[in-house]
């Protein structure tokens, strides 16, 4: 399973060799489950050992903002949220990409 950065054409189609290609993780806005709490707050998700992890894109126990936030509530949140999730964001050019793996 992988994470893939592909651009479509009008038609919804996917263009063959387009975007980034294969991409480690994907991005999302924590706003969208987490409210205000988590406005400014990005998540991603990256594939380890053939599942889906979700973490915060800045380390957790270095920021400070985040240390005041119940870490494991949000990050099973994350999940929940991601696994429901079609569209996030590509960490390299910013597109918009598919959420979900490709096999
Ligand atoms: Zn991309």
């Amino acid at each position: 399973m992988r994470f893939v950065c592909n651009e479509y054409d009008d038609k919804g189609n996917l263009i063959p060799n387009s975007g980034c290609g294969e991409i480690d993780h994907i991005t999302f806005d924590g706003y969208d489950f987490g409210d205000r709490q988590l406005e400014q707050v990005m998540f991603k998700a990256s594939i380890e050992d053939g599942k889906v992890v979700v973490n915060t894109v800045d380390d957790w126990s270095k920021n400070s903002y985040l240390k005041g936030l119940n870490k494991k509530h949000w990050l099973k949140e994350a999940k929940e949220h991601q696994a429901d999730l079609d569209v996030a964001t590509c960490p390299n050019c910013g597109n918009d990409v598919d959420a979900q793996t490709m096999e």
